[in-house]
């Protein structure tokens, strides 16, 4: 049950309220009761004063000390009991239990010098005891009163009981409360999920439905939205890329499956198996190259996210690269010129730059006829790199330039190696570049040749 945010949140929500309630209860309560007992307090003084000056105006006609006995004799015995004290001396009382209540609480010594009335209250009786000093005719007198405390402590019981009733219902609704409010506003998210739950790989385009856009939770379902856009997007580039390789392979594979065919079929001349064991072997060579960029692209791709990056000297790396080439080109009767400057220091992934560069060459070479010319120029300087590769082959037609980085685009012209290309080397060229933060544009002109530049940040 606690797995329940619902839950959780109005547990939360019951402890703070609860806490809040209980601290403001008790504060009221005590601060209630507080007053009260002091206004109980000074309505036994007056009644004290009111005795007082009873007394001394009786005094005034005959003597105090009759006066005093008979104004005690009129209060009412029991409920409120008084004493008269000359001079520590009792004069007169309505009964024992004040002048016991005075001696067994020393409450005279609590008046001090400063003769200041003195309360005490005598749990045993519940009555509260109030010693109130006066003068009259420079003689020191002093009246104790009783004063029961049942009243007093019935009304604030009463408001205790009230407070500790109240409190539990109250609890009781803000809980029913804080669950239905924690339930309303957690529903838009019970609703996410529902829909959530329905998406799998076959139905990524759809998307969560967003009540309101710009509260917390319309801003989750936009990123759980965008989200899916981008897992949408990556299954389908992942389609269409496995639909491509099988179709990149099944070519080569029909050929080697045709030809093996063929041979079996009847006895054949040596030449004959000879030629056809050729056309098997250079399929086969052109499907391990097809499989070769699939995993370097796959690779570059699985590691964009964390390329391990090291030192290198991109002038190092670009005259081994050209060196490496330098016996196709003989090959192919192609001049290869190479030129590049001291020490270039770059910060990147040596494998991904290594097949970078080999791609253009390769490429610059296979697509130039014999007897033309390819060069490579690296230029750098403290903020960026730029690798120049120009050829004087074949060139690009203008409406395929734009189109020659896309996974398994190859340009269709006879003139194009039939058996060697995957499609994949410029894709592979691309991402090489943009993992390290750089671009690769082409410009070409056909029959003329075409210019490859690479421009890495440093
Ligand atoms: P491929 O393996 O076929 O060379 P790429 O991705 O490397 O695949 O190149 C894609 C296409 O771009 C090639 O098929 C070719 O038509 C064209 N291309 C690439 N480089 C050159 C170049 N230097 N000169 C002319 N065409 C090129």
């Amino acid at each position: 049950m606690l797995k329940s945010i619902r839950v959780r949140l109005t547990l939360w929500y019951l402890f703070v309220f609860g806490a809040l309630l209980i601290v403001f209860s008790t504060y009221i309560y005590s601060s209630v009761s507080r007053d009260m007992r002091r206004r109980f307090d000074a309505s036994i003084l007056r009644n004290a004063q009111a005795m007082a000056s009873y007394v001394t105006e009786f005094a005034e006609r005959q003597n105090l000390e009759a006066g005093a006995k008979e104004t005690v004799q009129e209060l009412r015995e029991g409920r409120e009991s008084a004493a008269i004290y000359r001079e520590g001396q009792l004069i007169a009382s309505n009964g024992d239990d004040v002048t016991a209540a005075v001696a067994s609480t020393r409450i005279q010594d609590a008046v001090g010098p400063d003769r200041k009335p003195a309360y005490i209250t005598d749990p045993r009786a519940n009555r509260r005891l109030v010693y109130m000093p006066f003068e009259f005719e420079n003689v020191k007198y002093a009246i104790a009163m009783f004063e029961p405390l049942d009243k007093l402590e019935g009304e604030i019981a009463h408001m205790r009981n009230v407070i500790l009733v109240g409190l539990p219902a109250v609890l009781l609704l803000a809980a029913g409360g804080g669950f239905l409010l924690a339930r309303k506003s957690l529903q838009p998210m019970v609703v996410i999920s529902e829909q959530a739950e329905h998406i799998n790989a076959t139905n990524l385009n759809e998307r969560l439905e967003v009540a309101h856009p710009d509260d917390e939770l319309g801003r989750l379902a936009g990123v759980f939205n965008a989200l899916l856009s981008r897992l949408d997007t990556s299954f389908r580039v992942m389609r269409e890329f496995m639909a491509d390789a099988s179709h990149e392979l099944r070519t080569p594979l029909t050929i080697i499956h045709g030809e093996a065919q063929v041979s079996l079929a009847q006895d054949r001349a040596a030449e004959e198996y000879k030629k056809s064991l050729g056309i098997i072997r250079d399929q086969a060579k052109r499907m391990a190259r097809i499989v070769s960029d699939m995993l370097a692209l796959g690779r570059a791709e699985a590691g964009d996210q964390n390329l391990r990056v090291e030192e290198l000297y991109l002038n190092d790396l670009v005259e081994e690269c050209c060196q490496a080439a330098h016996s196709l080109a003989v090959t192919s009767h192609i001049l290869l010129v190479c030129e590049t400057p001291e020490d270039v220091l770059f910060l990147g992934n040596e494998e991904l730059i290594r097949r970078m560069i080999v791609n253009l060459l390769d490429n610059a070479i296979h697509y130039t006829p014999d007897g033309g010319s390819v060069s490579v120029k690296l230029t750098g300087n403290q903020t960026s790199a730029q690798l120049v590769i120009s050829d004087t082959g074949i060139g690009i037609p203008a409406d395929c330039v734009g189109r020659v980085f896309d996974r398994f685009y190859r340009v269709n012209d006879p003139r194009i190696r039939p058996n060697g290309g995957s499609g994949l080397g410029l894709s592979i060229v691309k991402l090489a570049a943009e993992s390290h933060c750089g671009s690769v544009k082409v410009v070409s002109e056909p029959n003329r040749g075409s210019t490859f530049t690479v421009a890495l940040p440093l």
